[in-house]
């Protein structure tokens, strides 16, 4: 490649990244749009059909390195969780169906690092559906590895 088309390729880069930030909103609608099209669902469908033994030993290596047992693990204790605790369920429930009925938002950066990220909702008490805070995965990570120290 020659020095004058690198440039001209990093240029071009730069200019999609800008014009994916500036409309981002208006692409991810048009994604959205576009994934709940019955034809491409069933091509989305039939694409995981044919990779469906590509993501079988993808599967199956995962496991192998990590272990069956942490996913096994991870959804006992949310089971476990919830059986124990179903007056959480139930502001869990309430919170769930505020999202949904719009009144609670989900902004789009994570309330303590402030990073653009798909936000998960943090309850740090069961008093009331509305106490929560809204943080990125790692955060969120963070400030329950803080609860247990
Ligand atoms: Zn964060
Ligand atoms: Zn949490």
């Amino acid at each position: 490649m020659t020095p004058e088309n690198n440039f001209k390729r990093t240029r071009l880069r730069e200019y999609g990244e800008k014009y994916r930030q500036k409309n981002r909103d208006k692409i991810n609608a048009r994604m959205k749009e576009y994934r709940r099209r019955p034809e491409v669902k069933e091509k989305q469908k039939a694409w995981r059909q044919k990779n469906r033994e590509k993501f079988r030993e993808y599967y199956r290596l995962w496991y192998k390195k990590n272990g069956r047992r942490r996913a096994a693990n991870y959804a006992e204790a949310i089971l476990e969780w919830k059986q124990n605790n179903p007056e959480k369920m139930v502001i869990r429930a309430r919170f769930t169906e505020a999202v949904r009925l719009g009144k609670i938002k989900r902004p789009e950066s994570c309330s303590k690092c402030g990073k653009e990220r798909r936000v998960q909702s943090h309850h740090y008490d069961y008093k009331d559906y509305r106490h929560f805070i809204w943080v990125c995965a790692s955060c969120h990570k963070l400030i329950h590895l803080g609860e247990k120290h």
